[in-house]
């Protein structure tokens, strides 16, 4: 008996098939090049990511950070250091205008 796939298995979904829409574009096609990891940041975080998109040097350092075995290529793994960092990120922001305590309402969403 199937189920329906819930919206936060689909988000799960959309960040595996992102993932691989540029990995597969160049060399490995399971890793980012350093190439495709700045498409997919500048393409799919243009928002979230909006002051660290102005500067490429900013983009190179941040995939340094998670380039963790120093290869030149973000696995998976590598590139989801990355996706936590937003959610949290995220989260912040969208109680920043909400201080605790006062119920748990979000204010206008994150990366704006
Ligand atoms: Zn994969």
């Amino acid at each position: 008996m199937a189920t329906r796939t819930s919206q936060m298995e689909r988000n799960i979904g959309t960040i595996i098939d992102t993932f691989h829409q540029y990995s597969r574009r160049e060399g490995h096609h399971d890793t980012l090049s350093k190439k495709e990891f700045r498409d997919l940041v500048k393409m799919e975080l243009a928002t979230f990511m909006k002051k660290e998109n102005r500067s490429e040097a900013i983009i190179n350092d941040i995939m340094e950070d998670l380039d963790t075995n120093q290869d030149n290529q973000l696995t998976f793994e590598e590139s989801m250091m990355l996706m936590a960092k937003l959610v949290f990120a995220c989260h912040e922001k969208l109680h920043a205008n909400n201080p605790r305590g006062h119920g748990h309402s979000h204010g206008k969403g994150c990366g704006k």
